[in-house]
């Protein structure tokens, strides 16, 4: 049994259409629905099983899987005789897999910064039309998931370096405008990045210029809790305030048996709002700031959790540093989303990849690399202290 969640009561909300997603809708003034997504491997069909139904019971009303392979579409198979959730596949390079998993879920999200990487001459436009025939013969909806990590390489390029925003939304509208075209209207957006400052620059800019578009609000790689759940409040705070947003997901990272804390956050935040109950932007005030994906079923290493929480403990020393260090859980996202990092982790089966800056610096055991993360972290302390 799903809990309702409390509608949002104190502010209008914007004029989005419906999108229907299996028994749920968002949109047109629906209850805001949480999300959620799995962390196991997919193929794991006992695991996987277990934890939608963990979730489900922590009040997610649509709980999302990664499928990339054929072998996990064919899980996807078992996993939905025995679960009555509303299901959403994350389809990353491996576009075509939409064929496979449509006829078993309620909807698909596609990133358009991944749907480059395969049939590289085949038009984007083309992949859409694929995607939209599928999901609409299948009575599926669909997320056009633009992710800051994995922005569509051509569209990048045309933007000031500095303007991470202006390539995501112009991304995301092409999508919109020929989703349109085609007549497809069931479907949402997600305009997501690791900082809720621009997340909300996000979501404002998106919806001034596309008021009817319901929005699937998130800030990406919030890291663990406490500091997750306050960051991701504070962008939802401020956009759901000025009636933005129509469905939400708290991402954070997580041991597989607690992975209902991040509905449960959900759940919280959006009661807080409803009563009217702010922390306001002041209470991010500067500092190290730790980035970590929330994992899901394409984590190279089962030790992507305990790392992340290691290099929060190591760290902790250096809290009044403006610091920015991401620990990502694989190579699909991780080379990306650690680019923009002061230091970047993202991890290999065996190893774990270090950056600085943007720039490799080498793949190091598992059991070797914090000591190495804490010479490269003193050394940027020790810069920041001459220049300071
Ligand atoms: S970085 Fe990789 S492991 Fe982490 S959530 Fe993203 S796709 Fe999953």
């Amino acid at each position: 049994m799903t809990k309702p969640v409390e509608p949002v009561v104190t502010q209008p909300r914007n004029p989005t259409r419906s999108v229907k997603i299996g028994n749920i809708t968002i949109g047109a003034g629906a209850p805001i629905a949480v999300q959620s997504m799995c962390a196991t491997k997919t193929t794991d069909i006992d695991a996987t099983v277990a934890q939608i139904n963990d979730l489900q019971a922590a009040g997610a009303q649509v709980i999302r899987l990664a499928v990339d392979k054929t072998s996990e579409a064919k899980a996807l198979t078992s996993i939905r005789e025995q679960v009555s959730a509303n299901l959403t596949v994350d389809l990353q390079e491996n576009y075509r897999m939409a064929e496979k998993v449509a006829p078993l879920v309620e909807k698909i999200r596609y990133n358009p910064g991944h749907l480059y990487h395969h049939e590289k001459r085949k038009p984007w436009q083309d992949k859409v039309r694929y995607l939209a025939d599928i999901a609409g013969s299948n009575d599926c909806a669909i997320r056009v998931g633009v992710n800051a990590g994995s922005v569509d390489p051509s569209l990048a390029d045309q933007f000031d370096p500095e303007d991470s925003i202006s390539p995501m939304i112009e991304s995301a509208m092409s999508h919109c405008d020929l989703l349109d075209e085609l007549g497809f209207k069931r479907y949402c957006v997600s305009l997501k990045d690791s900082d809720p400052a621009k997340v909300i620059q996000l979501n404002q800019r998106f919806a001034a210029l596309r008021p009817k578009i319901p929005l699937h609000l998130g800030v990406t790689e919030a890291g663990m809790p406490p500091g997750g759940i306050t960051k991701t409040r504070i962008a939802f705070e401020a956009l759901i305030g000025q009636g933005i947003g129509d469905t939400i997901r708290v991402s954070l990272t997580l041991p597989n048996d607690r992975k209902g804390d991040e509905v449960t956050a959900g759940i919280d935040i959006l009661t807080a709002i409803a009563r009217g109950e702010r922390l306001g932007s002041g209470a991010l005030d500067g500092g190290l700031n730790i980035i970590s994906c929330p994992s899901c079923s394409r984590v190279e290493n089962e030790a992507f959790v305990d790392l992340a929480e290691q290099v929060r403990e190591m760290t902790e020393y250096a809290q009044q540093y403006d610091i920015t260090i991401a620990v990502m859980g694989c190579r699909v996202n991780g080379p990306g989303e650690t680019d923009d990092a002061d230091l970047g982790l993202w991890c290999a089966p065996r190893f774990v990849n270090l950056k600085k800056g943007g720039t490799p610096l080498g793949a190091y055991p598992y059991n070797e690399i914090l000591p190495i993360l804490k010479t490269q972290l003193d050394e940027l302390i020790s810069d920041k202290k001459l220049s300071g």
